[in-house]
């Protein structure tokens, strides 16, 4: 399997027709729980001597072909799905972390993420430090002695920044962290941040690779390589007392993230994927290849028209000539940059409030990653919780829009921004 390319992984890996009665497509295993043959039987899989599937909060078959899958297009060695994005990050954090606990993160990340890691990790006693991630040597710098973790976004939402995962990695390797990548915006397809010293990939599977604004959900793939036993993770190390004494790094070795995300993160947050959003996101994840190379590919056009606008300001894309990115898009995103265009409307906030409400192909609403173009204002909608400070550093400004560029024909797009520009008052010029 695993010579295999990225399109024909995307399409069977996870998926032995013979063991689901010789289905073609990926069957929704809608239950919750699963018949044990006797009750030792029972006892021999809740105490782990036996791997089988017990209560659809901890696996199920649907999920489980969906996790093999993204494991394998991520190339680690196991995966966990989750309710959504969110509930990946939060639980991926809450299984590595404890009270007293640091974690240095990038300034530039999604508006909930900030939020988690700003205001509510917090309150558990969980801080971070957020650094500007274009100078990697920043991460080794804010490393305190309880330092945890490292977390970015390999192509940051919304500011586009795109990061220099190898130096960054190094930085983590010294500072004897797992280096934690949320690759959302940039999807396998593209980049596969384990190739580049990640530990940890996080994917909201809402957006590209589910595909089609249907269903959330999200995951966490472990690259198996992080060494929990450097002294400074104990949990993985000493005998847990919520699972009889189990010592998670003798008994599972590299393994010992997944199956703690599953047998604490699940168990006791409870964020699990429905077997029916799994099965929607397989049938996106199965044409994620070739939908990522045309959301590119209409993103670059859109992008290099934006820039011979004179309503525009600027124009923020990974694969435009004048990126101050294009340089580790050109090493990072060969591929492509994905579908995510910023840019700005000259006259500020009120034109660029005015054109979101304008458009009609592209829809007003919050969310990436969808077959069907996509328009917001971040600085009066998804950051505006952030003060002005927390906003720029986030890369959103007063004028910002952001595109998410869909699938349909190119001058539709064009011609639907173009009738938006000319409803811009004059006065906003002024
Ligand atoms: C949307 C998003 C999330 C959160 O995912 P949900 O599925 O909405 O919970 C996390 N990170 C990034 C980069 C996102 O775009």
């Amino acid at each position: 399997m695993s010579t295999q390319k990225f399109a024909t992984k995307a399409l069977h890996a996870g998926h032995d027709v013979k063991q689901t009665g010789g289905t073609r497509a990926v069957p929704i295993y809608q239950t919750t729980s699963y018949v044990f043959n006797d009750s030792d039987h029972a006892a021999n899989l809740f105490s782990l001597k036996e791997l089988g599937f017990i209560y659809t909060r901890l696996n199920n078959p649907t999920n489980q072909i969906l996790q093999e899958r993204l494991a394998s297009l991520e190339g680690g060695i196991g995966a966990v799905v989750f309710a959504s994005g969110t509930a990946a990050i939060s639980t991926g954090l809450l299984t590595l972390l404890k009270a007293g606990d640091h974690i240095v993160a990038s300034s530039s990340l999604y508006g909930g993420t900030y939020n988690l890691l700003n205001v509510t990790l917090p309150r558990l006693g969980i801080t971070t430090t957020f650094v500007d991630a274009s100078d990697p040597e920043n991460f080794g710098k804010a490393v305190q002695e309880n330092t945890r973790a490292f977390f970015v976004e390999s192509l940051g939402n919304p500011k586009l920044d795109v990061l220099d995962l190898e130096a960054i990695s190094k930085q983590a390797k010294k500072a004897e962290v797992p280096f934690i990548v949320d690759n959302t915006v940039a999807t396998p397809a593209l980049l596969n941040p384990i190739k580049h010293g990640a530990d940890i990939v996080i994917h909201s599977l809402t957006k590209y690779i589910g595909g089609q604004g249907n269903s959330l959900g999200g995951a966490i793939i472990d690259a198996g390589t992080f060494n929990w036993a450097n002294g400074k993770f104990p949990e993985f190390t000493e005998p847990s007392a919520g699972y009889h004494g189990l010592k998670y790094y003798e008994t599972l070795g590299a393994a010992s993230y997944t199956f703690k995300l599953i047998l604490e993160g699940l168990r006791d947050f409870g964020g699990a994927l429905s077997p029916t959003n799994a099965f929607n996101i397989i049938q996106g994840l199965e044409t994620l290849d070739i939908r990522i190379q045309k959301h590119s590919e209409n993103a670059l056009a859109l992008a290099q028209w934006l820039e011979e606008q004179e309503e525009v300001a600027w124009v923020n894309y990974p694969g435009l000539k004048s990126s101050k990115y294009k340089t580790l898009a050109n090493n990072y995103l060969p591929k492509g940059q994905s579908g995510i265009v910023t840019f700005g409307a000259k006259g500020g906030f009120e034109a660029a409030k005015t054109i979101a409400n304008t458009t009609k192909t592209f829809s007003l609403l919050a969310n990436i990653g969808d077959t069907k173009s996509l328009i917001i204002h971040p600085s009066s909608t998804t950051h505006q919780q952030l003060n002005p400070e927390e906003q720029a550093s986030a890369g959103v400004t007063e004028d910002l829009i952001r595109l998410s560029v869909g699938l349909e024909n190119i001058d539709d797009l064009k011609s639907d921004l173009k009738e938006a520009f000319n409803k811009i008052p004059k006065e906003a010029f002024v």
